[in-house]
């Protein structure tokens, strides 16, 4: 369906809207309605060289910046976006599909690394040591990369993003950022904003493409980093192609959360937790819970319990107050339906179909209701494959032991969940399973800003996890300067290899 309000939208480029010249473009759509909204131009080869280009440009005064107005910056800028965060919610509920209340949430989480950011000048002290040999003193700095790339998913297109561009920015670097081209209007919204925030033009640009543009920024001499959150096979090839082209490079990748149920467990908190988890953002989130593991004989009532809430749940337009949204795109609806027949006739029991039933929106959107899958087998690939859909699907398992084998075979290693009240059992599990994030008695476990956010295995290439104290050591080098005044222990001519003294 082609709606009649359809903009045409741009890069933006040092401090100013850009339009595209490529000749190619893509279409945003909003997923409640499936009306077309918006034409998105997809960067060439060049045009992604000039955005580069500016931020390269922008970056000699921004380094030279002092930590005082580049704080002052970042405090404007948090301002700014805690009053007029309801305006970018609501851009990204017209272009995901997320729920308002869900889109305000990542708002929230995304200002909180702002707020981080804005203790740089602590964050970037570095070290001094006086005499560290007679008369030398020694002492260490870190400093900014340079031209910084962010290349972000479609899910949380403020979120995400803020992961990166206010430790980035704060620690002296500018930023190219190329956000997806399913929901690309945050990034544009959050570019005007630095802007008014009185952010010098060049440090924050908006680099709108496809493969072309990522491409553009894993092989330009000129972008030192890239910090890439996706699914798992463009995180490889990002990885692989960035470090290539001698960058630094954390590429993030897709999931497959578990969470745990042990028989002594609350099971109506369990329950609750199990839905919020599995069908918040339609499943849309990489630290969603995709598998349920029941362990023992509570299988039938947890279930049971899941499956009452999963049916009482109103799926519809995010601007209607629903509990849950569209999936993003016609293509993604067509998946998650595909991977609910597979699993059905898999031999899983379809406890609860999300592939019929009444959603609450005009037109023709992309929904999916809550599904909830039993008896799910660890061949079937509903299991495998990482659905990215409001799919929860239960497998049942006899002993803690198997449902801890279970994790640690995944490939995939984000984020993990145990419901218990037995406390030893639950110090076992955060020291055994192989996942980078862990709740306990937590279903959607994402670190605080200052703690940092990164799993393992094949949810991430690099050593580098986003935001905290590795956030800041991502984007800055260190230095360490060694000085000598006035020293009365040197000793002339000596060719020998310095020592101390
Ligand atoms: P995606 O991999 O399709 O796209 C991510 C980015 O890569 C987009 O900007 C896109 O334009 C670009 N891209 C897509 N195909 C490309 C190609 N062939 N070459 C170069 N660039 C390409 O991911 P998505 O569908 O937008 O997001 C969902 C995925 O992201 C899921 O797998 C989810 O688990 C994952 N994710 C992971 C985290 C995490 O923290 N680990 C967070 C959010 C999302």
């Amino acid at each position: 369906m082609t709606s009649t309000l359809q903009k045409t939208l741009h890069h933006w480029v040092a401090g100013a809207r850009v339009e595209g010249t490529s000749g190619r473009t893509s279409e945003v759509t909003d997923p409640a309605t499936g009306e077309v909204t918006a034409h998105l131009p997809l960067a060439s080869a060049d045009e992604a060289a000039e955005v580069i280009a500016a931020a390269k440009a922008a970056f000699p005064a921004w380094r030279d910046t002092s930590l005082t107005t580049r704080t002052q910056i970042l405090f404007r800028f948090r301002e700014l976006l805690d009053a007029r965060a309801p305006e970018l919610a609501a851009l990204i509920t017209a272009e995901h599909g997320k729920v308002l209340s869900d889109a305000a949430g990542e708002v929230a989480r995304g200002q909180e690394v702002v707020e981080f950011a804005c203790g740089m000048p602590h964050l970037l002290k570095g070290s001094a040591t006086e005499n560290a040999s007679t008369g030398v003193d020694v002492h260490s700095v870190r400093q900014p990369l340079g031209v910084v790339g962010i290349i972000s998913p479609f899910n949380f297109p403020a979120m995400v993003p803020m992961w990166f561009f206010p430790v980035a920015i704060a620690t002296g670097n500018t930023v190219v950022l190329k956000p997806s081209e399913k929901v690309p209007s945050a990034a544009l919204w959050i570019a005007e904003l630095w802007s008014e925030a009185g952010l010098p033009d060049g440090v924050f640009n908006v680099l709108n493409g496809d493969r072309t543009a990522v491409d553009a920024l894993l092989t330009s001499p000129d972008v030192k980093s890239v910090s890439f959150v996706g699914s798992t096979p463009i995180a490889r090839y990002v990885y692989e192609t960035g470090t290539a082209h001698g960058k630094r490079v954390q590429a993030l990748g897709g999931a497959k959360n578990h969470m745990v149920v042990l028989p002594d467990a609350d099971l109506d908190l369990a329950a609750d937790q199990a839905v919020n988890a599995g069908f918040g953002s339609a499943g849309e989130r990489c630290m969603a819970v995709s598998a349920l593991v029941a362990v023992g004989a509570i299988a039938d009532t947890l279930v049971s319990k899941i499956a009452d809430r999963a049916r009482a749940l109103r799926t519809g337009d995010g601007r209607r107050s629903c509990d849950m949204g569209p999936l993003v795109t016609r293509a993604a609806q067509e998946r998650v339906s595909g991977y609910i027949d597979a699993g059905e006739s898999e031999g899983a029991t379809v406890v609860v179909d999300g592939r019929q039933g009444e959603f609450d929106a005009d037109g023709s959107g992309f929904f999916v209701g809550p599904t909830l899958l039993d008896h799910v087998g660890t061949d079937m690939t509903v299991y495998t494959d990482e659905i990215f859909g409001p799919v929860l699907s239960v497998v049942r398992v006899e002993t803690y032991a198997r449902a801890v084998e279970l994790i640690n075979a995944n490939p995939y290693g984000n984020g993990t969940a145990i419901f218990t009240n037995d406390g030893g059992a639950a110090r076992r599990f955060q020291n055994e399973v192989e996942v980078g994030m862990i709740g306990i008695n937590v279903p959607v476990p994402v670190p605080m800003a200052y703690y940092s956010f990164g799993g393992w295995k094949n949810s991430l290439f690099g050593d580098t996890h986003a935001h905290g104290t590795e956030g800041v050591h991502f984007f800055t080098r260190g230095k360490v300067v060694t000085t000598r005044w006035l020293d009365p222990s040197h000793a002339g001519l000596n060719l020998g290899f310095p020592t101390n003294t």
